[in-house]
């Protein structure tokens, strides 16, 4: 019997027997439509629990359904054997297939409690426990790690649950919250050492189930981040300051110590030998942290590829002093938009000469790539703002050729509840369609297409406008890049085709149906890890990767 299983699901549960249209909802992440990338606290929490001695196992049932079209996942469930099966309901569009997983543990294993944890189970916690019975637990705020062992102790020894900060519970049908911890006091008690994660594989004896995204591998990557909350008002954004002050519990922004990030960077290094991506802007934590960030990640002798994300463009010297201190870096920044006016409505506050500029910077510093993302169903956003970001690109694209990688995609399915957008939709010019879970839930149950899930659209354009806008860029990317000689190959405008030949009156998207798979860009685009060469030839992941890859194969023989 274990103590606890932390279960990720997929978007939709029964993905597999529908018949609907996905769309290009996922181009710009490494996971597919059915988003089978478990959140990152998954490897926080193991962290938190293993070195204690608590018996943990991930189930990754989406990636498990992804690559075994066979796998039964009734039957997995039935099987399996624990005190607590915890649930992310991180990502909303995940609340169809969290809410009837949760359902079929309960099935099985009444005597098992289901817990709900994430940025939306904290959102909606009040409806999930008065509306589900299946779920017994949810634990909010954005960081719950330190309150895991104890509510396991809590719930093993049947003592008392209202000791266990931060959860919200039933007592008698009477739904409590227990007192809320301040999340600014345990921003160091969180740690991503990778080898917790394959602790487990290995006492499992499953790596498939424990593995974030189906792609990882054959392009792994690792991911620390640095800090907690934000400083920005990015309109669309659930991890804004607004939505963090007003539905997460947190005041402030905390950034984690550098040898914490230092330590998860050794472990990424040692453990998976692939490329980190660290979350949240180095330099915007101050001259100090940078610097003791840069310098301690040379002094440490980590040589991974490092990816940085830019919130805010960021003056020459902080490139000279990656350039001076990390062996190979990439940079991504998203501008949203290329007309100012719109960037500005988003809540980014710099012009495109800061933009190019710091473009320029990472360039002249031996960035090996920039990565720039654009969006569709921004407020204030018109057709012409579309096109005109398809020219913009082309001619970052003439002065960077395939150096720079540049997309754009639909702010899809959901924007964020917690965001400005979703909150304060009138000033934003959004209309909202979906404002309860039930709701979000019945999006995804009914909709055929992609383009009827979305939660909203804005004044300027409709849903209908934002799907077909989102493959015409696409395909009008593509076409540009291959004219420029920028592919390799032309599949992308092949597939792409085939929606803009079918496409409806309506502009609904009428993509072969069931594809999952990307649309307008080749991940290979996004994962650059599948060009770098893994550093830890006898890293126990890499072998594991090989044995993975067979086992791949086999699945779609
Ligand atoms: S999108 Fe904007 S608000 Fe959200 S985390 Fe990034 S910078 Fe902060």
């Amino acid at each position: 019997m274990l103590d606890l299983i932390l279960m990720h699901a997929p978007s939709i549960y029964d993905f597999r027997k529908r018949n609907r249209f996905y769309g290009p909802v996922s181009d710009v992440i490494p996971s597919t439509p059915i988003f089978e990338m478990y959140p990152i606290g998954f490897v926080s929490i193991l962290n938190e629990l293993i070195p204690r001695g608590y018996r943990v196992k991930i189930e990754n049932l989406a990636v498990e359904m992804l690559m075994d079209e066979k796998f039964d996942v009734e039957k997995r469930i039935e099987k399996l054997e624990s005190e607590i099966v915890a649930i992310d309901l991180h990502w909303l569009p995940h609340v169809h297939g969290a809410l009837n997983i949760a359902r079929m543990v309960k099935k099985y294993h009444p005597n098992t409690a289901v817990l709900f944890g994430g940025i939306s189970s904290s959102y909606y916690h009040n409806e999930i426990l008065k509306d589900y019975d299946f779920v017994d637990f949810v634990l909010i705020g954005d960081t719950t790690e330190p309150f895991f062992p104890l509510l396991i102790d809590a719930y093993e020894n049947k003592s008392d649950l209202s000791k266990v900060p931060n959860l919200v519970w039933r007592e008698n049908s009477r739904i409590r919250i227990n007192k809320i911890e301040p999340p600014e006091k345990y921003i160091d008690s969180v740690h991503l050492n990778y080898k917790y994660l394959i602790k487990q594989c290995v006492r499992n004896l499953n790596v498939k189930s424990a593995i974030p995204y189906s792609d990882w591998i054959i392009s792994p990557s690792g991911m620390t981040f640095i800090q907690k909350g934000c400083h920005h008002n990015c309109v669309i954004c659930g991890g804004s300051k607004f939505a963090y002050e007003n539905s997460y519990f947190r005041k402030m922004v905390s950034y984690r110590s550098v040898d914490n990030v230092i330590q998860d960077l050794i472990s990424i290094q040692e453990n998976l030998g692939a490329p980190a991506f660290i979350i949240g802007d180095v330099h915007e934590a101050g001259k100090k942290y940078e610097e003791e960030l840069l310098k301690k990640i040379k002094q440490n002798g980590i040589d991974i590829p490092i990816m940085f994300e830019i919130f805010n463009p960021a003056p020459e010297s902080y490139y000279v002093n990656i350039e001076r201190n990390v062996s190979e870096y990439t940079f991504e920044i998203s501008p949203e938009s290329s007309n100012e006016m719109v960037r500005a409505g988003g809540g980014r506050f710099y012009n495109n000469s800061a933009l190019e500029k710091t473009i320029e910077h990472a360039k002249n510093h031996g960035a090996r790539k920039m990565d720039v993302f654009f969006s569709i169903g921004l407020s204030k956003q018109t057709r012409d703002d579309i096109y005109n970001d398809i020219k913009y690109m082309d001619r970052m694209y003439d002065k960077y050729g395939n150096w720079i990688h540049l997309f754009t995609s639909p702010i899809a399915p959901f924007v964020d509840p917690g965001s400005l957008a979703f909150e304060q939709n009138e000033k934003f010019g959004y209309r909202i369609f979906a404002r309860s879970l039930k709701e979000h839930y019945e999006l995804l149950e009914k909709s055929k297409t992609w383009t009827d899930s979305l939660n909203y659209e804005t004044i300027w354009l409709s849903r209908q406008d934002i799907g077909s806008l989102s493959l015409e860029a696409g395909y009008l990317i593509a076409k540009m890049k291959a004219e420029k000689g920028l592919t390799k190959n032309e599949i992308n405008i092949d597939l792409i085709e085939q929606f803009l030949n079918n496409v409806s009156h309506d502009g609904a998207n009428p993509l072969p149906r069931n594809y999952i798979g990307p649309i307008i860009y080749d991940k290979d685009e996004l994962v650059w890890s599948k060009k770098i060469k893994i550093k830890n030839l006898n890293c126990f992941m890499v072998n594991f990767y090989r044995e993975l890859l067979k086992m791949k194969e086999k699945a779609f023989k």
